[in-house]
């Protein structure tokens, strides 16, 4: 019944997101699309599609995010033109200014947006929201398409262009949006919910430049420092603790510095402790300007997003979460190792 609920809910959001963005379209516009902080390969690739998309429609749009993404994702198509806040902020600003709509992609919360929430703050502007992200507060949007039960934003995306039509699918937003399915999915091994997908990105593929150059395009593409610090990150500074089901991963500024660190560098390196069959939670904790990061994964019902939220001024998915603390390294590898006897059930309750 609960199920059968979810789904006519979901089907009455879709209707009327689909006739409230159909009245928004009706004639041109000039959209900004913001996407999260620490940008990954769906709020890139759902934003340029989603932007290129309204394009197609007669309407201006530009895509900004607060701060550079990583090398990896660089050649999306039109990546080039994502206007990066922290490298231009006057410039940004004049862009949110005079933008009469703010499309809000793969974040619900304004201070998901770094850098730009200030402006975003000050600005009386009409808002719509595309995400897959929990606790969306609806007010706030002229139109809201938010579902947790998607792999991504970018498969959300690619459900409102095929609504319009297979014919306002090309090249590039194809590939822009299979980036965003298959980073978000670990290429289709979670956060695969339900069977549409696959479908969906038949259709995305059919379009898209070859499945397996995008493939290679995000994965194959270490420097060997990066690769290196893979290495090091697994043999010697991965701590596994039986009990809680989990690893934990620590890097300091120092040990990230010695690998010459670029951005996206630690990106996946949380993902390899889980392979591990008796693991049921990693956390990947690292030391930033200022500032230390976590990065959750869980596998099963364990949900990362409550801990990340309760402890981590964080959140995200069930399976995937992030969160920082203003500490030392020390001082939050002991929160850590203080909440985990909470969760000690639930982290040892295998499903
Ligand atoms: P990652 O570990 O790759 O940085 O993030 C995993 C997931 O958690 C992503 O979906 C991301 O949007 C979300 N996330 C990461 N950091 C935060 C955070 O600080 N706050 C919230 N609410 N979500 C986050
Ligand atoms: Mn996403």
């Amino acid at each position: 019944m609960l199920i059968f609920a979810n789904y006519f809910g979901c089907i009455m959001q879709r209707k009327q997101f689909f006739e409230a963005f159909d009245a928004v379209i009706q004639t041109p516009k000039r959209f900004v699309v913001v996407s999260h902080v620490n940008p990954d390969g769906d709020a890139i690739g759902s934003s340029l599609a989603f932007a290129q998309f309204l394009k197609k429609m007669g309407h201006q749009a530009e895509v900004m995010v607060s701060n550079d993404f990583p090398e990896f994702l660089a050649w999306m198509p039109g990546a080039c033109n994502v206007h990066i806040y922290d490298k231009a902020p006057e410039a940004c600003d004049e862009l949110l200014k005079s933008a009469e709509v703010l499309a809000i992609l793969d974040f619900n919360h304004v201070s998901r947006s770094g850098l730009v929430q200030n402006t975003i703050k000050e600005l009386n502007i009409n808002k719509i929201l595309i995400d897959h992200h929990r606790d969306t507060d609806f007010d706030q949007f002229l139109c809201a398409l938010s579902d947790t039960n998607v792999s991504s934003t970018s498969e959300l995306v690619a459900e409102l262009i095929l609504h319009y039509g297979e014919r306002y699918l090309d090249e590039s937003i194809a590939t822009n949006l299979l980036v965003g399915i298959i980073t978000d999915t670990g290429s289709f091994a979670h956060s695969v919910y339900h069977p549409e997908i696959f479908s969906i990105c038949a259709k995305l593929v059919d379009k898209s430049v070859s499945y397996n150059q995008i493939h290679r395009l995000i994965y194959d593409t270490f420097s060997e420092d990066r690769l290196r610090l893979l290495g090091y990150s697994i043999s010697n500074k991965m701590e596994v603790l039986d009990e809680y089901a989990t690893a934990i991963i620590f890097l300091s500024k120092e040990e990230l510095a010695k690998f010459n660190y670029q951005v996206g560098d630690t990106e996946g390196v949380v993902n390899f402790p889980l392979s591990m069959k008796k693991i049921r939670m990693s956390v990947l904790v690292t030391e930033r300007q200022g500032v230390i990061r976590f990065s959750f994964r869980s596998k099963g019902s364990f949900s990362v997003h409550e801990l990340a939220n309760k402890y981590f001024n964080g959140g995200g998915h069930t399976n995937a979460a992030g969160g920082t603390l203003t500490c030392s390294l020390e001082a939050a590898l002991e929160k850590l190792h203080q909440v985990l006897p909470e969760y000690k059930d639930l982290l040892n309750q295998m499903d």
